[in-house]
């Protein structure tokens, strides 16, 4: 594998950092949880985009949460169709294995694939609709979201409404699973939509009645 690189020296730096002080100040709670396994009370899906701190923004420590990462934080609906299900496969090990009692969906501003979406959508990116496209086949589950939100804002305000819409997707979605549908029915679960503001730090939670977004 002549490809594969030893690590670059400003990451070996930072982990030897990490090791002499939040391991080494931490060692009890790492083994604890090397010898105890994983019970972390919450899974979030986000976006992969750099930007979303999803631990710092909630102070999270080693073991607390189950966290999933995709572009523009969606959840394909449930198909057992035999196919490579990376989301599918976290949601159902978060909730059959670690019951866990929260999924949280994580939008944010600015978000490229949400943009990516949204230019496919209104014709602008013909690159994003090539079937070999593994970003514009993804996006593909926030289309009908797209009809939902296309004449109701105005298009300074689409990419944050399709934003939005992509957190509302991916929950109707989760409840497609048969597993999470159970675990929510039996009050084992609880569904949560959230979206951040990069730039302003600010938090939005969705109301489920009136599918609005009110501040944190
Ligand atoms: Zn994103």
């Amino acid at each position: 594998m002549p490809y594969v690189k030893p690590l670059p020296p400003f990451l070996a730096q930072r982990y030897h950092g990490w090791k002499a002080t939040t391991y080494s100040q931490n060692k009890a709670w790492f083994r604890k949880l090397a010898t105890e396994g994983q019970h972390p009370r919450a899974m979030i899906i986000s976006c992969c985009d750099s930007r979303v701190h999803v631990a710092s923004i909630f102070g999270a420590d080693a073991g607390e949460f189950f966290i999933h990462r995709n572009v523009a934080n969606l959840v394909p609906a449930f198909a057992p169709d035999g196919d490579h299900h990376g989301t599918s496969a976290a949601i159902e090990y978060a909730v059959t294995a670690l019951h866990v009692s929260h999924i949280i969906v994580l939008g944010h501003s600015q978000c490229g694939g949400v943009q990516g979406c949204l230019d496919m959508c209104t014709g602008n990116a013909p690159e994003l609709e090539e079937s070999s496209s593994f970003v514009g086949r993804w996006m593909d589950i926030l289309r009908p979201g797209y009809e939902r939100v296309r004449d109701k804002y105005a298009p300074e305000d689409m990419a944050a409404a399709l934003e939005k819409e992509s957190v509302i997707v991916a929950l109707e979605n989760l409840m497609t699973f048969p597993f999470v549908n159970k675990a929510v029915e039996n009050d084992m679960l609880t569904l949560h939509g959230l979206w951040t503001d990069i730039g302003e730090g600010t938090l939005e939670c969705l109301d489920s009645k009136s599918r609005e977004f009110y501040s944190v």
